[in-house]
């Protein structure tokens, strides 16, 4: 839960120090707007992937299951800048399913901390790997970050991609190629 005190305080205090005044009419309400916002963008925080993911559906002989285009945004957490963009998940169940709102709501979870892309590649891959007992899994995150869009070389639109892979993935390169033709 955040320290919704500790947030206000912090972004007048930080208002101060790039020289602005905080009492003046346009910034008046920001910090009571900011711990809004941080209470529904860092809600993932508070929530436990497995929650969505043990929720399961027999599916005897099931084949790849590949879900695409799966929006996310997310905070670097090097320079709280957003970053956002589109996740796409492949797994090949071994004797059970999950619902597919559950996988986007997997990515959601993790997109809603402070994060880096390479961290919450990984930490998708091995939520959906260990919860759902499935024989492998890939997930690939394309996003863009405004810390490298707005700032440095400002390269606006610049896509960093990330992949993980757990289970028959690590193995069979085959698996991988077909992930990436069904996207
Ligand atoms: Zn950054």
């Amino acid at each position: 839960m955040i320290d919704e005190e500790k947030v206000r305080q912090a972004i007048t205090l930080m208002l101060e120090g790039i020289g602005e005044d905080p009492s003046r009419e346009g910034l008046i309400g920001t910090p009571d707007r900011i711990v809004r916002m941080y209470g529904e963008i860092f809600a993932g925080m508070d929530e436990d992937p497995a929650d969505h993911l043990t929720r399961t559906f027999e599916a005897v002989g099931t084949d790849m299951i590949v879900e695409k285009d799966i929006p996310f945004y997310s905070m670097c957490e090097h320079h709280f800048m957003p970053f956002f963009g589109k996740a796409h998940i492949g797994y090949i169940p071994r004797d059970r399913v999950v619902g597919l709102s559950k996988l986007a709501r997997c990515v959601e979870t993790f997109a809603r901390r402070p994060q880096i892309q390479e961290k919450m590649t990984s930490q998708i891959a091995d939520a959906i790997y260990e919860h759902l007992d499935c024989e492998g899994v890939i997930v690939e995150l394309c996003a863009e970050h405004m810390c490298m869009s707005m700032r440095g070389v400002k390269k606006g639109g610049t896509q960093t991609v990330t992949v993980a892979r757990r289970g028959s993935f690590e193995t069979d390169p085959k698996l991988e190629e077909r992930f990436f033709r069904m996207l």
